[in-house]
C-alpha cells in the first residue's frame, strides 16, 4: 500500500483537543478508503499518550527527532525513545526545521540514519525555495537534498522511508504547486530513486506532496500517478477537511 495522507499539526492544539481529534479520526477510520494509510504528527509532548492509546490504525509520527543517540543532550528526544513510546515515524528535514532551527543537509542525513538504526519510519521532507523555482534549479536542489539524505542508506533500509516533496513557497502560503508542477517533480524524484536504488524501490516508495493542500485541490494533485498522497499542515487541523483530503486520495 503506497498511499498515505499525513497531518502535521505543528505547534497547535492542547492535549485535550489532541485526544478528542484522535478519537474522532479513529472513529471515522471505518469510512476512510482502505488503500490509504492515515498518519498524524501531533506535538511531541502528546506522542507517548497518543501512540499508546486507541488509534484504530492511525500511524503516529513525531514532527522531528534528534540527530544524536541517547546521552547528554539536554532537551533532545531520540529515535530510540520514540520507538520505545510506540511512535511509528518521524518527519525529518521539514523546511520549517531547516529554516528556523538550522537543520542542514548534514544534520538531516544524521537524523535519517538515527531513525533507520532505531527502526523508526522516516518521512524525509525536501523542497525548493521560490528563488530556485523561479530560476529553474528546483530539480538540482531536490536532487542535492536526496543525495545527502540517502548517503549510506541501503535498498533494504528504504522500506521504512517515505519522501515528502514540499515546495517551500507553497507551505502555509495558500499558494499550491499546480498539479503539473507536482506531477513533474514527483516523477523526477521517482526516477532519482530508480537510479540511486532500483526500479522496485522507486515503485514502492511513497512520495507525498505537501504545500497548501486542501479539500478543494487535493483531488487534482493526487490524480498524478507519482503523487501517493499528501503531507498536510493547516488543513489537517480541521478534522472534517482532513477527512475530505484522505477521501480524495483513493485509487478505488
Ligand atoms: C507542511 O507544513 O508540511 C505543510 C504542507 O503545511 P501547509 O499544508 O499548511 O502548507
Amino acid at each position: 500500500m503506497r498511499n498515505i495522507v499525513a497531518g502535521n499539526w505543528k505547534s497547535n492544539k492542547s492535549i485535550n483537543e489532541a485526544r478528542e481529534r484522535i478519537a474522532v479520526m479513529g472513529a471515522a477510520m471505518g469510512s476512510m478508503p482502505k488503500d490509504v494509510r492515515v498518519m498524524i504528527a501531533p506535538p511531541a509532548p502528546y506522542l507517548s499518550e497518543l501512540s499508546g492509546g486507541e488509534r484504530n490504525g492511525i500511524l503516529i509520527a513525531a514532527q522531528q527527532v534528534s540527530a544524536f543517540s541517547d546521552g547528554a543532550y539536554t532537551g533532545e528526544f531520540t529515535a530510540n525513545m520514540l520507538v520505545s513510546c510506540g511512535v511509528d515515524f518521524a518527519l525529518v528535514g521539514h523546511s520549517e526545521r531547516r529554516a528556523d532551527f538550522g537543520e542542514s543537509d548534514e544534520i538531516v542525513a544524521k537524523k535519517v540514519r538515527r531513525c533507520i538504526d532505531a527502526g523508526l519510519g522516516v518521512v524525509l521532507c525536501c523542497g525548493e525555495n521560490l528563488a530556485s523555482r523561479d530560476n529553474g534549479s528546483q530539480e538540482s536542489v531536490i536532487k542535492a537534498q536526496l543525495v545527502s539524505a540517502f548517503e549510506g542508506v541501503s535498498s533494504e533500509e528504504m522500506a521504512g522511508v517515505v519522501v515528502a516533496y514540499e515546495p517551500i513557497w507553497a507551505i502555509g502560503t495558500g499558494r499550491t504547486a499546480s498539479a503539473a508542477q507536482a506531477a513533474e517533480m514527483h516523477s523526477f524524484i521517482r526516477s532519482y530513486l530508480a537510479d540511486r536504488f532500483d526500479e522496485d524501490i522507486a515503485f514502492r516508495t511513497s512520495i507525498l506532496y505537501g504545500g497548501s493542500c486542501k479539500p478543494s485541490n487535493a483531488d487534482e494533485i493526487f490524480r498524478s500517478p507519482d503523487v501517493d498522497g499528501g503531507l498536510i499542515g493547516g488543513a489537517s487541523l480541521d478534522t472534517s477537511d482532513f477527512q475530505l483530503i484522505i477521501k480524495s486520495d483513493s485509487s478505488l
